[in-house]
C-alpha cells in the first residue's frame, strides 16, 4: 500500500525560494575580483538568480544544456549555481587549476554552450579559445566599468546580461532526477570523469549536511566556506546555507591568502568556516606570524586529504576550535563521514579526543559503506582489518557522464568502489590509509602510506610528507618518506626517525628519508602519488636497510 503523502519534487530551486521566503535579509558578502567586500543579502540573491536564468534562455539556452563556470567563490557564481540549475540546464563547475589541456577535454567533453568566467582567467580562455568552439559564448563575471579587453569575439558582460533579464521568471516545476551539476574529477590516472549531480541528490545531500552531527549548519551561523564552488559543490553549502538560512562569507580569489581568511573570520564574525588542510595551514602559519586568534570560529571542517593531529591539535590549543574531520568524494557529492564524537567521549582528554578527531569519522545517513577484502568478502569493523571501502546511497553517482559503466567503479550487487582503503573501528570512525593505487605492500601486510605522512609533518621543521613504497628485494616494498623542509630548518635523516620512533608501528618505519624542494600535486591539491613514484623509479634504498 502507498501512503498518502504529495509528490512535491526535491529541487535546488525551491530552496532559494524558501531562503527568500523566510530569511530575505540574511547576508551574502564576498570579495571579489572587482570588489573587495560585496555585501547582499538572500532577496537580492534569489531576484538577480531568476534574471540570470530568465537572460540565459533568452540567449537560447534549453533544458539539459551544459552552462560553464570557471570562477572562484563568490555571489555571482552562486547565482550562476542556481540560475543555472535551477532553470533546468546543467551548471559545469570547472577547476581553474587544470592543466589547459584538461580544461579543453572536459568542456569539450561535456559539450558547454556557455561558460561564465571570473575575468581573471580571460587570458587562459584566450590561449584555448581555438580548441573549444563549441561554446557559444564567454560571460564575464563583471560590470561594464570592469570588462577586460578581450580577443574572444564572443565575451559577453555578466551584469549588462543580467540587465536583460526578468526578475518574474518563475522557476520550472521539473522532475527531481533532472540533472544539475556537473563537475569531473581531476583523477590521477586517465582522463578526467564526469560527475552528473541532479536535483533530488543535492537536495537530500544539504539536507543531510546541515545536521548537528554532520556540518553542524544552522540560522545562527555564519559560515566561510574555504572549499570551492567548482570543486565537488563546495561540500553543498550553496544549497545547505540558504536552506537552513546561515549567513555566507565567500573569500573570492584571496582563498589561499591567510590574512584575508583571519581578517573575514573577524569582522564578518564566521563561527564555521569548511575547507581542505592547505588552506588552514595558511591560515593558522599567518595567525602564528600575526599572533592573531580566531576568537569568533567555533568550529572548521576540514577534508579533501588526512587530517594531521598537528593540526587538530593547534587549532584547538591556540584558538578554542574544534576540527571535524570529513571525508567524501566527487563522486559523493561529497559528503560521506564526519568525525564528531559519540556520546560518552565528551570527558576524554584533549589528546584521546585528537586522536578520533584525527580520523575520517563516522558515516552520515544516506551513505552505507563497507571494506572488503581482495575477493570482495566483507571486513569487520574492528580497527585492524584494511580493505576497499565501498559505499552506496542517493547521492552517489551510479556512473559517470557518457562513460555508459565502463569506468568499472561498481560492484555487481550495486555499490560504488571508493578507490580508497580504509579501516573502520567499533564505534564506527573510518580512518583513511590509503589509495588503492598507493598503498604499500611489505611482505605481504599492507602499510599506511597516510598514517606515516600524518606523523610526520607534525615534526615542526617539515612543511610537507609524503610516503611511497620503492622496489625492495625481500619484502617487494618498503616505505621511502619524502619530505620538504619548513622554511629556514633543516631536519636531519636521523631527526625523522627519531620523531617515527614509537609513534607508528616499528615494521613501518621508512627505509630512507629523502628531502626535496618541492611534491607535486593534483589540481584539487592532493599529493601526486603517481608523479613521486615516477621520479623515484629508479630509487634504490641504502644497503642493509630492513
Ligand atoms: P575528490 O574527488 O577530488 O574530492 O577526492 C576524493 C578523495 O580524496 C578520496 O577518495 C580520498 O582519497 C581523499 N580524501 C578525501 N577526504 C579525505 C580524508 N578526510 N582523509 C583522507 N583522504 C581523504
Amino acid at each position: 500500500m502507498h501512503g498518502l503523502m504529495m509528490d512535491t519534487p526535491l529541487l535546488v530551486s525551491s530552496i532559494l525560494q524558501h531562503a527568500e521566503r523566510n530569511f530575505p535579509e540574511q547576508e551574502i558578502v564576498s570579495v571579489t575580483a572587482d570588489n573587495p567586500l560585496h555585501r547582499y543579502t538572500f532577496a537580492d540573491c534569489a531576484r538577480r538568480s531568476r534574471k540570470l536564468a530568465d537572460a540565459l534562455q533568452q540567449l537560447g539556452a534549453e533544458a539539459g544544456d551544459r552552462i560553464a563556470t570557471l570562477a572562484w567563490n563568490d555571489y555571482r557564481h552562486l547565482e550562476a549555481y542556481y540560475a543555472i540549475g535551477g532553470a533546468g540546464f546543467v551548471c559545469h563547475t570547472i577547476n581553474p587549476r587544470l592543466f589547459p589541456e584538461q580544461l579543453v577535454f572536459i568542456i569539450n567533453h561535456a559539450e558547454d554552450q556557455w561558460l561564465l568566467t571570473d575575468p581573471l582567467f580571460l587570458p587562459l580562455l584566450e590561449k584555448i579559445a581555438p580548441q573549444i568552439e563549441g561554446v557559444k559564448g564567454f560571460i564575464v563575471l563583471t560590470d561594464e566599468a570592469h570588462m577586460p579587453k578581450s580577443s574572444l569575439p564572443n565575451a559577453i558582460c555578466y551584469e549588462s546580461l543580467l540587465e536583460k533579464g526578468s526578475a518574474e521568471y518563475a522557476w520550472p516545476e521539473l522532475d527531481e532526477r533532472t540533472a544539475v551539476g556537473l563537475c569531473y574529477t581531476s583523477g590521477t590516472t586517465g582522463d578526467p570523469k564526469g560527475v552528473l549531480y541532479n536535483h533530488r541528490s543535492q537536495v537530500l545531500h544539504a539536507y543531510a549536511g546541515v545536521a548537528p552531527d554532520a556540518l553542524n549548519i544552522g540560522n545562527r551561523d555564519t559560515v566561510l566556506p574555504v572549499v570551492p564552488l567548482f570543486h565537488v559543490n563546495a561540500w553543498g553549502t550553496p544549497y545547505s546555507c540558504l536552506m537552513v538560512g546561515a549567513k555566507l562569507v565567500f573569500p573570492g580569489p584571496k582563498m589561499g591568502d591567510g590574512e584575508t581568511l583571519c581578517n573575514l573570520i573577524e569582522t564578518e564574525k564566521v563561527t564555521a568556516a569548511l575547507g581542505v588542510p592547505t588552506v588552514w595551514l595558511a591560515l593558522l602559519q599567518y595567525c602564528e606570524k600575526s599572533g592573531k586568534r580566531l576568537d569568533n570560529l567555533q568550529r572548521t571542517a576540514i577534508g579533501g586529504a588526512a587530517v594531521p593531529v598537528s593540526m587538530i591539535r593547534e587549532f584547538h590549543q591556540k584558538h578554542g576550535v574544534w576540527v571535524s574531520q570529513g571525508w567524501g568524494m566527487t563522486e559523493m557529492s561529497p559528503l560521506g563521514t564526519v568525525g564528531v564524537p559519540k556520546v560518552g567521549m565528551e570527558g576524554l582528554p584533549d589528546e584521546e579526543m585528537y586522536k578520533i578527531r584525527a580520523k575520517a569519522g563516522r558515516a552520515i545517513f544516506g551513505v552505507e559503506m563497507r571494506i572488503v577484502d581482495d575477493n570482495g568478502k566483507e571486513l569487520p569493523w574492528d580497527g585492524v582489518a584494511f580493505g576497499a571501502l565501498q559505499v552506496r546511497g542517493p547521492w552517489i553517482c551510479s556512473d559517470y557522464y557518457k562513460l555508459d559503466g565502463s569506468a568499472d567503479t561498481h560492484t555487481a550487487d550495486g555499490w560504488f568502489d571508493t578507490g580508497d582503503v580504509a579501516i573502520i573501528d567499533s564505534d564506527g570512525f573510518m580512518s583513511i590509509t590509503d589509495r588503492t593505487k598507493d598503498v604499500i605492500k611489505s611482505g605481504g601486510e599492507w602499510i599506511s602510506s597516510i598514517e606515516i605522512e600524518n606523523v610526520a609533518v607534525g615534526h615542526p621543521d617539515v612543511a610537507e610528507a609524503a610516503v611511497i613504497g620503492v622496489h625492495h628485494p625481500k619484502w617487494s616494498e618498503r616505505p621511502l618518506l619524502i619530505i620538504v623542509k619548513a622554511e629556514g630548518k633543516e631536519p636531519t635523516r636521523q631527526d625523522l626517525f627519531d620523531w617515527l620512533d614509537g609513534k607508528i608501528a616499528k615494521w613501518w618505519m621508512p627505509d630512507d628519508v629523502v628531502f626535496v624542494d618541492e611534491i607535486p600535486h593534483t589540481a584539487t591539491g592532493k599529493i601526486k602519488k603517481i608523479a613521486l613514484r615516477e621520479q623515484f623509479a629508479d630509487y634504490s634504498l641504502p644497503e642493509g636497510s630492513s
